[in-house]
C-alpha cells in the first residue's frame, strides 16, 4: 500500500491540527510547516503528492512560493484562503496553483479536493486499438467523447456551436478544478482575446440551456464567483 504524501504550509496551529488529524485518519502521511520557508524545505526534501498552501504566512507571500514551486515541477498545489482573498486566490490558479479552498471548510470538501488533485497528477489518456486517445468525460446522464467530439446527455444528441464544444470540453477536460475566466478566454479565444467575461458568460448561459435540467441551479458547471468556472468531476 503506498501512503500519499501531504505537505501543508499553514501558521494557524489549531487548522494544521484539525486538518492533519482528518487526513491521517484518511492513511495520508502529512507534514506540516507554520511559515513559509520552512515549507518549502520540507517541499524540496519530501517532494509530496499533493501541497496545502495558506495564502497568509507570516514570512513569505503565497503566490511567490507558488512561483517558487512551479519553477521546479507540477506537483498539485490547493490553496487555503480567506473569504476576503478573491483576486488572490484568481492570481494564485494564473500562477499555477491548481485549485483552492475557502475557508471554513469541512473535511468532506478538502478530501474531494486532494482527491482530485491526485487523480489530475496522472495522465487522462488511454490506449485503445494501438490509438491513444483521450478518456471521456461521465457525469450522471452527461457523457462527452472527445475523440468523437460528441456530446449526449442522456443518451440524446446535445447539439452545440464550436465555441460552446470547446469551452464544455475544457471544463470536461479538468473536471473537478476550478478554471479562472481569463484562463478560459485565452483557451477559447487566443492570448489577445479583450478579457472581458460578457462573451463567455453568454455562450455558458447558452450551454446550460442545452445541458442542464435548470439552468438556474446547475447539476454539471458551477459558477465560483469572481473566480470562475467548475465542472463536476467526471466518474471516469
Ligand atoms: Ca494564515
Amino acid at each position: 500500500m503506498s501512503k500519499f504524501t501531504i505537505v501543508m504550509i499553514e501558521d494557524e496551529k489549531n487548522i494544521c491540527n484539525f486538518i492533519e488529524s482528518a487526513l491521517e485518519r484518511q492513511d495520508y502521511k502529512v507534514s506540516t510547516a507554520y511559515n513559509g520557508r520552512d515549507g518549502l524545505a520540507l517541499i524540496n526534501s519530501l517532494c509530496p503528492d499533493v501541497i496545502l498552501l495558506d495564502l497568509g504566512l507570516p514570512d513569505l507571500d503565497g503566490i511567490d512560493i507558488i512561483k517558487s514551486v512551479r519553477s521546479w515541477t507540477t506537483i498539485p498545489i490547493i490553496v487555503i484562503s480567506a473569504r476576503t482573498q478573491e483576486q488572490e486566490k484568481v492570481a494564485a490558479l494564473d500562477f499555477g496553483a491548481d485549485d483552492y479552498i475557502t475557508k471554513p471548510f469541512g473535511t468532506s470538501e478538502l478530501l474531494a479536493r486532494i482527491r482530485t488533485a491526485l487523480r489530475h497528477g496522472k495522465p487522462t489518456v488511454k490506449a485503445i486499438d494501438g490509438c491513444v486517445v483521450q478518456t471521456p468525460y461521465r457525469c450522471e446522464g452527461l457523457y462527452i467523447d472527445f475523440a468523437k467530439r460528441l456530446v449526449t446527455l442522456n443518451d440524446h444528441k446535445i447539439h452545440l456551436t464550436q465555441i460552446e464544444y470547446k469551452l464544455v470540453s475544457l471544463l470536461a477536460e479538468n473536471s473537478g478544478k476550478v478554471l479562472t475566466y481569463d484562463y478560459i478566454i485565452s483557451h477559447i479565444w487566443g492570448p489577445y482575446a479583450d478579457n472581458n467575461n460578457q462573451i463567455l458568460r453568454v455562450n455558458m448561459a447558452h450551454i446550460r440551456r442545452k445541458i442542464e435540467a435548470n439552468p438556474a441551479e446547475p447539476k454539471y458547471i458551477f459558477t465560483e464567483i469572481g473566480v470562475g468556472y467548475r465542472m463536476k468531476e467526471s466518474e471516469i
